[in-house]
């Protein structure tokens, strides 16, 4: 099985993975975490992607899809996978739609999670996040039990850098501009469902798993 997760920085893409891949066994493929996970060990691949993510903006396609070949490649995700932030463009995925016969994959379905434009400002910029484990967290909507300690594994919590209210308004405008034609684009093949992501996160979970 092969599902996408689609929508606008803050939807809850990273929340509603984390409880997807638990209940459905699936290999999770964020290619946000792996650019993260690059910029820190500074990595010829972090370095060339952190100029983009600081300011942000999309990491070129190339760097991208690179990225998402090597992921694929491994058995073990082609088994089965979620992927979350990828892609994010036209490009990227018409590069997908040419990748996965090759691994005997489909895509089976694309859930495009919507959340009004100011809740998603205000999800982005109270956005706390596991240093050690990546466990996300809310300051107001999902706070964790001891302040600034995630609940999972003890590590300190801290903010993305690309969560200030500046960064935030360019990636909302970037997801207009280059992913938000993705909906057309799934919608066309008949693989997109719709989530409305403004409710509560069980409620979004629910809507999930019934689809
Ligand atoms: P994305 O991966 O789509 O960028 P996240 O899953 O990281 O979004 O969610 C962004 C922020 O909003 C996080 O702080 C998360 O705890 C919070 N959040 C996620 N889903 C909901 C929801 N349904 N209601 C309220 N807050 C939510
Ligand atoms: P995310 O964790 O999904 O919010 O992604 C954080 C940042 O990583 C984005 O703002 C981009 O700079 C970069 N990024 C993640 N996924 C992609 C992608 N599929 N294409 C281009 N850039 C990406």
């Amino acid at each position: 099985m092969l599902v996408i997760l689609l929508g606008p920085p803050g939807a809850g893409k990273g929340t509603q993975a984390e409880r997807i891949v638990e209940d459905h066994a699936l290999a999770y493929v964020s290619t946000g975490d792996i650019l993260r996970a690059a910029v820190k060990e500074q990595s010829s691949l972090g370095k060339k992607a952190k100029q983009y993510m600081d300011q942000g903006q999309l990491v070129p396609d190339e760097l991208v899809v690179a990225i998402v070949k090597d992921r694929l490649a491994d058995p073990e995700y082609a088994k089965g996978a979620l992927l979350d932030g990828f892609p994010r463009t036209v490009t990227q995925a018409e590069f997908l739609d040419q990748a996965l016969p090759e691994v005997g994959l489909n895509i089976d379905r694309v859930l495009s999670i919507e959340v009004k434009e100011d809740e998603l400002v205000e999800r982005l910029t109270g956005r706390r996040v596991c240093s050690d484990c990546g466990a996300n967290y809310h300051i107001k909507f999902k706070p964790p039990k001891v302040r600034n300690v995630c609940d999972l594994c003890g590590g300190d919590l801290y903010q993305r850098d690309d969560d200030t209210l500046e960064t935030v308004k360019e990636r909302l405008a970037v997801y207009k501009k280059q992913t938000e034609p993705l909906i057309r684009f799934y919608m066309d093949k008949n693989l997109l469902s719709a989530i409305d992501g403004n409710q509560d996160i069980d409620d979004v979970n629910k809507q999930i798993n019934d689809i």
